[in-house]
């Protein structure tokens, strides 16, 4: 059987964008502001915080990043890290509730040749992941569908994580 390769052929701009960017880090900046809405920011802890990925693999794609700018993974501290793990058990647990998939996609890439996209500020993705979605995939193209279903997503997981108090 052939295996297909998922395509997001909108995260070719915002690669690219990284690459010839300036020295700011998104990672660092966000938080910052006082705009978690826009800026997709569902949940913050004292250590780390949940924002949802503007240019995702699949709906729900969130990730958990500490907000102390560290590219080392094994240079996060020991809260660091279980704080890291209690907000990622909180986003699954909300994802399931809204999105209902099949499974889910954890993982960390250290370094561009492994895929991250930024590479000086360790963050932690999870991509919620339903049977066929590779398949799917080619097929949502248009950027204006995904960064609205982006918006429900974020009321959706928000409402989630408030209701039940996760
Ligand atoms: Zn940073």
């Amino acid at each position: 059987m052939k295996k297909q390769k998922l395509f997001a052929p909108w995260r070719v701009a915002y690669v690219k964008k990284v690459r010839e960017g300036d020295n700011e880090c998104i990672f660092c900046e966000k938080p910052e502001e006082d705009n978690d809405e826009e800026n997709l920011i569902l949940k913050r802890g004292d250590h780390n915080f949940i924002i949802l990925n503007k240019y995702p693999y699949n709906p729900g794609h969130a990730m958990v990043v500490p907000y102390r700018h560290e590219s080392n993974y094994s240079k996060l501290e020991k809260e660091e890290v279980l704080e890291k793990h209690e907000l990622l058990s909180k986003f699954l647990e909300a994802a399931k509730e809204v999105f209902d998939p099949d499974g889910f996609n954890i993982g960390i890439n250290l370094g561009r040749t492994a895929g991250a996209g930024i590479d000086d500020h360790v963050h932690t993705h999870i991509v919620p992941r339903w049977e066929g979605d590779n398949n799917f995939m080619p097929v949502i193209s248009n950027t204006r569908v995904i960064s609205q279903s982006i918006e429900s997503s974020y009321n959706e997981l928000k409402k989630e994580i408030e209701d039940k108090k996760l």
